[in-house]
């Protein structure tokens, strides 16, 4: 699914490549069609007409966030309209309120709660649904997932298991407490070009 910009070429998304799992989006990107590009400097988000924020550990996300200076250009990058997904410590960064850590970007109007489906459980999957797309199942992959303990009245659902609410969308970001960049299934990534690309357009 190639998507062009308004300038006939093909977008850019780049995935914040500090630390977590930022290959494995790269790796998608690039299946789906869009050519992608690891974002280690704040000037690189020039670039790019989408951003993906991996999984991995929000904290150590959040100090090299702000050893290499990126927060203003994010929320640049965020004002300009251009779109943003995170995926699990993506979603956490990204959010209004984190419960005990201060470090949200408030760039979708949630809460979420670290870890919060306790340490005995450490990963699990679970086959949902997509409200864009019912015909098949989504194969979602938790690992030490954040729970989204509040949507703001903006915010719209996208798929939700056992009265969790796991995908959301605000505008032009997404989030989701799970990581769809670890399995063949794109679809939620071709929803994000697919958002992107309308973000420019
Ligand atoms: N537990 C991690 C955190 O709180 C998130 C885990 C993940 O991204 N898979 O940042």
């Amino acid at each position: 699914m190639v998507i062009i910009s308004k300038d006939n070429r093909i977008i850019n998304i780049g995935v914040l490549a500090l630390q977590g799992a930022f290959r494995e989006h790269i790796n998608s990107i690039k299946k789906c069609g869009a050519n992608a590009l690891e974002i280690k400097f704040p000037q690189q988000l020039n670039e790019i007409d989408g951003l993906i924020i991996p999984g991995g550990e929000s904290t150590t996300i959040n100090k090299l966030m702000n050893k290499y200076n990126f927060k203003t250009h994010l929320d640049d990058f965020y004002k300009s309209g251009r779109a943003i997904y995170g995926t699990c410590a993506g979603l956490i960064l990204i959010a209004n309120k984190i419960i005990n850590e201060d470090f949200g970007l408030n760039y979708i109007d949630i809460d979420v709660e670290r870890n919060a489906y306790g340490r005995q459980i450490d990963s699990f999957e679970e086959y949902v649904t997509l409200s864009f797309d019912k015909t098949q199942k989504f194969k979602a992959v938790f690992i030490r997932a954040p729970k989204i303990t509040r949507t703001g009245p903006g915010v719209d659902i996208l798929s939700e298991i056992n009265d969790n609410i796991i995908l959301v969308r605000q505008n032009n970001v997404l989030a989701s407490t799970f990581h769809p960049e670890l399995q063949e299934d794109k679809r939620i990534h071709e929803y994000f070009l697919k958002m992107a690309g309308r973000s420019i357009n």
